[in-house]
């Protein structure tokens, strides 16, 4: 690694190497933010400055805010007449309110998906019900808009014009960024603290998108949106996924065979979860809030960290396969305070599914395997043979139609990828990329299957789940 790394610029070596390397196999592209610390011997004057400038910053993304919601602004084109009142009202240069101005879009076009999908959930609902009051309430609210979001600071991305990451050969740092301030033509270096990972993945990085500055606690951190390309694997088989409390990741490969099925637990995640919280009550029951306040993160480190490692050990057992992850997503969202069913609700508010399941896909998809997520409605009570409604018996299932006995999560996960594939198999590709959760994944997919070499009826099974 060396010379001068220019942000949202293409970094010379790294790129052609790869492409070559890669001949003409499908590349994934892969996003990647490197949350590197700033130098902790930073001065305070610069650290009081960096304050100044992201207080700024966010100041001109909730003017922006303001700007769209009065106007109803949706693209660049419709937010420049304004741009030089806000540089005057914020004091920034023309490249910082353009890039609030893209942090306030995005975040506005956030909004407007959620607010849509809440719309199309209310539709459904039965006017009068409980469901249809608790739904009201859940409406989305504008962006910068709640009290508590005023507290908040909002970071926006830097990119070549206001902030570069440059290869030092200071001896207390290797990595630094130069940033524009407020004044015309003056830069701010600040050092960074990589480790050694850091400048590995970096060095591998084929593009630099920009940086943001957060703060987190009273530490600055700098996000470096890295670019990436993954080989794309071969797609042979179909594998369906059920996230479960218990069983953490159970999961069939298809065409079946007996020995397909497979079952990862924590090994004491929830023992761990359980030995923090009797400590923490504990502590609380003593007052030691000092102690107190060296735990706070402590129980979702040890959580996020549980699902990290079983993520990785499942994506290491895959090889060759699209993934589909049943998501309970629908299930939790239909679940609420006063529905009778409290140890259901709780089980499911505990839960990290979520979290596990986008870890699962980041680390397929960097071994170039695809997952997507895809609503488990409905999975676990229905016969994969005929359809059926399902009986519980212990852990095992009983079809009241067919009479056939399984295991539950079998079941399930077979279950997953039929419902997939007929779903998908019935959308057009592109109300599928409009679907937040297979954004992107559809095409990279449909390639894949294509110049895979699959067996014929394999390739037939897999254009269904993509809709080919
Ligand atoms: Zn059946």
């Amino acid at each position: 690694m060396r010379g001068k790394y220019c942000c949202s610029g293409v970094v010379g070596e790294p790129t052609v190497q790869v492409m070559e390397e890669a001949g003409e196999k499908i590349l994934f592209e892969l996003l990647r933010a490197l949350k590197i610390p700033v130098h902790y011997a930073t001065t305070g004057k610069k650290l009081s400055y960096l304050d100044r400038l992201t207080a700024r910053l966010t100041y001109a993304v909730r003017v922006w805010c303001e700007r769209i919601s009065e106007l109803g602004l949706k693209t660049q084109r419709d937010c420049s007449p304004y741009e030089r009142e806000i540089q005057h009202i914020t004091g920034l240069s023309a490249a910082f309110v353009q890039q609030a101005r893209d942090k306030a879009l995005w975040m506005w076009a956030q909004y407007r998906e959620a607010h849509k999908d809440w719309e199309r959930e209310l539709s459904r609902a039965k006017p009068g019900t409980k469901w249809y009051k608790k739904l009201l309430k859940r409406e989305p609210a504008e962006p910068c808009t709640s009290p508590k979001s005023s507290l908040k600071k909002i970071p926006t991305r830097f990119d070549t014009r206001t902030g570069t990451i440059e290869v030092s050969n200071l001896k207390i740092s290797p990595l630094v960024i130069r940033i524009s301030t407020l004044k015309r033509g003056e830069k701010l270096t600040i050092l960074l603290n990589p480790s050694k990972w850091h400048l590995e993945m970096l060095a591998r990085a084929a593009e630099l998108r920009g940086f943001e500055l957060i703060k987190r606690g009273k530490k600055y951190f700098v996000h470096l949106l890295c670019k990436y390309f993954v080989r794309a694997q071969p797609v042979h088989a179909v594998r369906g996924v059920d996230l479960g409390v218990r069983r953490a990741i159970a999961s069939v490969k298809l065409p079946k065979h007996p020995r397909n099925f497979s079952l990862l637990r924590y090994d004491d995640k929830w023992l761990r979860i359980r030995e923090l919280d009797d400590r923490i009550a504990h502590l609380q029951r003593l007052r030691k809030w000092n102690v107190l306040k060296k735990l706070r993160h402590k129980r979702r480190h040890v959580a996020e960290d549980y699902d990290r490692k079983l993520a990785k050990e499942f994506a290491a057992g895959t090889e060759n396969e699209i993934v589909v992850i049943g998501d309970p997503q629908q299930i939790r969202y239909h679940k609420y305070r006063g529905d009778g069913d409290k140890r259901g609700r709780k089980i499911l508010q505990h839960w990290s599914y979520s979290r596990l399941a986008d870890t699962i896909i980041e680390k397929l998809k960097e071994r170039g395997i695809i997952g997507i997520r895809f609503n488990e409605w409905g999975t676990s009570s229905e016969c994969h043979k005929c359809g059926g409604k399902l009986k519980a018996k212990g852990r095992r299932v009983v079809c009241t139609n067919c009479g056939m006995q399984y295991d539950r999560e079998f079941n399930s996960c077979v279950r997953v990828v039929q419902k997939a594939s007929t779903y998908l198999k019935h959308k057009t590709r592109a109300a599928l990329k409009r679907s937040r959760k297979l954004a992107g994944a559809i095409d990279e997919l449909a390639r894949t299957i294509d110049d895979s070499g699959l067996e014929p009826w394999m390739k037939m099974e897999a254009h269904l789940l993509v809709g080919g």
